[in-house]
């Protein structure tokens, strides 16, 4: 059975074609994959029977169905999903007052091994298709119609870009059938320079959040293992090549770890390595996750020590608000969750 949420319009029109009906079926289809959120092919009132039946006959709308949801008294909502029997990812939708966000997977699993993440120390499985990454988009919207996703961050497990093509797809998909601005879209790296120099060339004007997580390449190496081969010199000057191309938001992402990262001299390391770079920097204090033990949250205090050295030196700061209550296991825990209870809610859409 073929998917068809990661079609375009246009190929959407040539299925269509295919199947013996007008384009114009093709936009009707789209209309209700990406903006209805249609679950069966009998809620598409608008085909004709025939159409449907052939639909029902060749085709599913995706495979991903919803295995475990946790969801917070702020309204943060993260869900496990299945696709066919073999991936397990985890997405998140956060609402704000003036947005709503929501952070997608696009790998099940990880190679890029950081020693501080749930989905690192499990591995990597499979890079999801540019539908599979889509779904998590659809799933998450449908369980909150009312309130319109404005804002896409491709943060939730796995690499961008190792898996750069399908994200991009789907990343065209959101920009040209659900409506989304580009500029509302944000790939995070923990910095692999030729996926960097690649999305540059993309044509999307996206934002580009890349995790250092370290002063210095010593530090650095100990968190990302994976990363070893680009320097942080090179990682800094691929994100000027970006910022230069694109014209696009840049964010270095430091999350701070008690006794590994957080030090005040550490801190004006990292505001000499970032001297000349453009972008601001994003504080994120670490949640402690099952399996990465000597791991500790820092202090309130040594969060603003921290932030107030980079100030000083003219860096622009910015600190992760704190979401989620009870849903805000680390990266990767309601994915092990689901593997170990496959009954879960079973099929959302
Ligand atoms: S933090 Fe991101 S890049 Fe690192 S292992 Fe986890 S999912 Fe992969």
């Amino acid at each position: 059975m073929r998917p068809l949420v990661g079609l375009s319009s246009d190929e959407l029109a040539s299925l269509a074609k295919e199947l013996g009906q007008p384009a114009y079926r093709g936009k009707q289809i789209g209309r209700w994959l990406y903006h209805a959120y249609a679950a069966t092919f009998d809620e598409m009132s608008d085909l004709p029977a025939g159409l449907r039946a052939a639909l029902v006959a060749g085709f599913t709308i995706g495979t991903g169905r919803c295995v475990s949801a946790s969801l917070a008294t702020d309204g943060t909502e993260k869900l496990a999903v299945r696709f066919g029997e073999d991936a397990v990812v985890e997405c998140v939708r956060l609402p704000y007052e003036d947005r709503v966000s929501v952070c997608l997977s696009c790998q099940e699993g990880c190679a890029m091994r950081c020693a501080f993440c749930a989905t690192g120390i499990s591995g990597f499985r499979r890079n999801l298709t540019r539908g599979e990454i889509l779904q998590q988009f659809l799933l998450l919207q449908a369980r909150a119609p009312e309130r319109r996703i404005s804002h896409v961050v491709f943060m939730g497990m796995g690499e961008p870009m190792h898996n750069l093509d399908e994200v991009l797809g789907a990343a065209r998909i959101l920009v040209g059938e659900v409506g989304l601005s580009a500029r509302s879209i944000t790939v995070s790296t923990v910095g692999v320079v030729p996926g960097i120099l690649q999305l540059a060339e993309a044509g999307l004007p996206i934002n580009l959040a890349v995790s250092l997580h370290a002063p210095d390449d010593g530090v650095r190496a100990g968190l990302i293992p994976a990363a070893r081969k680009w320097p942080m010199s090179e990682v800094l000057d691929a994100c000027r090549q970006y910022r230069a191309k694109t014209g696009r938001d840049l964010t270095y992402e430091y999350l701070l770890i008690a006794g590994v990262n957080d030090d005040p001299d550490q801190a004006q390391r990292l505001a000499d390595t970032l001297r000349g770079a453009p972008g601001s920097v994003n504080l994120i204090p670490y949640n402690p996750v099952p399996g990465a033990p000597g791991f500790h949250r820092p202090s309130g205090q040594s969060v603003q020590r921290f932030r107030a050295v980079l100030e000083a030196a003219g860096r622009h700061v910015t600190q992760r608000q704190e979401r989620g209550g009870t849903v805000d296991a680390a990266c990767g825990q309601l994915r092990l969750r689901a593997l170990s209870e496959p009954a879960g809610l079973g099929g959302a859409r």
